[in-house]
């Protein structure tokens, strides 16, 4: 593997103007044109027209977005990077035949060697897909130093990266099952090696509540609270999941939740489909985030997240591709389309969601699911600077009446010119700066072939 380690470029003092500057603050301003002023891996100050003088005096480094929009690096708050190698492989199949038939068969293979190009390849789409936090729901766990390949990738490519460690201690594929001590133990050693406050954050994460028995729930909530970290967990993802619950447990999702005792603000829900009006209530009430993965929903048939009622109950909405196993991509420009026009066209009300409510959802709503709420999401004095340039002189998008409209509607990954990630560009003139890309979807193309032909899966892939 060839994500090298302690190569990230270093943090100047730099100023971006010329363009749009898309704030996402409280009132949704748009500086335009405007500028962008960051020190270190902080934004310092931002503004409308020309920037200070002394500013263009201190400025190391000079970005120009003229013709571009600056906006705030999106939250990818629900993923799963080792299924890149999975995509397109099960299409058009409900959840659990999904994963029974194709995701559990292969999962078994996956060790360290060949997951890391999965994680490096899975980084590079999302960074190149706007999403500068990546929040990654890891539950393959055949080879203890998966983990590490993980965010062995993640520190070396530059993204902001949250590993929720899933685990299933009971009806689950047996290699892939974890009790809630070996949970712990494997997840301790990770976020012993690799947990800092900023860049890289190791949770728990319980993966389904079928795959998950009360007292281990309990046990994995306790640990990530004592190290300051969060829970992540999917929440009735699909109805049969939910009648599953009921007929054990008698509850559905949420209430079970909160009979536990573990729902509150550091709980991220991944997904939240199917959820009654006092389930929106209890997650209002607790504080919990929700992680709306539209594109999965509709590629698995799961079903139409409540996102408006949601929204009006106040509850932290951040936005997610899910794994590429379910989307097939790992592209947030997408996602904040979905989002706006599944939202339509399920409450046949035009109105019902708008450009810049996806943008707040992707921007501002991920900080929370990454567990630093408020820290990142908005370009705004003392915000962590994490941004992205984009294109806007493109055959897709001009002209342009409305910037945030242009983001939503007609944005796509190949207009993103610059990424900027806790102060460092990572992506300069389409170019990756830490990483050989060629090399990265070389090995991954490697890995992926050995992959599904040691787990007997014929695709092209294996036959070529
Ligand atoms: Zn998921």
């Amino acid at each position: 593997m060839s994500v090298a380690i302690g190569e990230l470029p270093p943090q100047h003092d730099t100023l971006i103007h010329g363009g749009a500057v898309v704030t996402v603050d409280d009132e949704m301003r748009v500086l335009d044109p405007g500028w962008v002023y960051v020190r270190g891996n902080q934004i310092v100050e931002a503004g409308t027209d020309d920037p200070p003088k002394p500013l263009r005096q201190s400025a190391e480094v000079e970005i120009s977005t003229e013709g571009c929009a600056v906006m705030p690096g999106m939250t990818n708050a629900h993923t799963h990077l080792f299924q890149t190698f999975f995509r397109g492989l099960a299409d058009d199949k409900p959840l659990l035949d999904w994963l029974k038939d194709c995701i559990w068969p292969a999962s078994v293979h996956v060790d360290a060697e060949l997951a890391a190009p999965a994680f490096a390849l899975g980084l590079v789409e999302n960074l190149r897909g706007g999403a500068t936090t990546v929040v990654d729901h890891q539950y393959i766990h055949i080879d203890p130093e998966i983990n590490n390949a993980a965010c062995q990738a993640a520190y070396g490519i530059g993204n902001r990266y949250l590993l929720a460690h899933g685990w299933a201690d009971r009806n689950y594929v047996d290699e892939l099952t974890q009790t809630a001590e070996k949970a712990i133990e494997t997840a301790s050693a990770t976020h012993e090696t690799w947990d800092e406050d900023d860049r890289i954050r190791v949770e728990l994460g319980p993966l389904i509540p079928w795959g998950c028995s009360d007292d281990a729930m309990r046990e994995t909530v306790a640990k990530s609270n004592e190290w300051g970290r969060g829970t992540h967990i999917h929440c009735a993802e699909t109805a049969i999941e939910v009648e599953m619950n009921l007929e054990e447990r008698g509850m559905r999702h949420v209430p079970w939740l909160k009979s536990l005792d573990v729902l509150d603000p550091s709980v991220t829900l991944a997904h939240s489909v199917w959820l009654d009006d006092e389930e929106l209530d209890l997650i209002a009430e607790a504080g919990a985030v929700i992680a709306h993965a539209p594109v999965s929903n509709m590629y698995l048939a799961s079903g139409v997240a409540r996102v408006p009622e949601m929204r009006q109950r106040g509850i932290t909405v951040a936005l997610a591709s899910d794994g590429s196993g379910s989307n097939n991509r790992q592209d947030m420009f997408e996602v904040l389309k979905a989002t706006v026009l599944l939202a339509k066209v399920h409450n046949l009300d035009a109105m019902v969601l708008q450009p810049e409510d996806a943008l707040m959802m992707a921007c501002r709503g991920g900080p929370a699911a990454y567990g630093t709420p408020g820290d990142f999401g908005m370009i705004a004095p003392g915000q962590k600077a994490d941004l992205v340039v984009v294109d806007l002189c493109s055959p897709m998008i001009m002209p342009v009446h409305r910037v945030m409209s242009a983001l939503v509607f007609n944005a796509s990954p190949r207009n993103i010119r610059d990424v900027i990630v806790d102060g460092r560009i990572l992506i300069r003139d389409h170019e990756l700066t830490t990483v050989n890309e060629a090399q990265i979807m070389a090995d991954a193309q490697a890995a992926a072939s050995e992959l599904f032909r040691r787990a007997n899966i014929t695709s092209r892939l294996t036959s070529t």
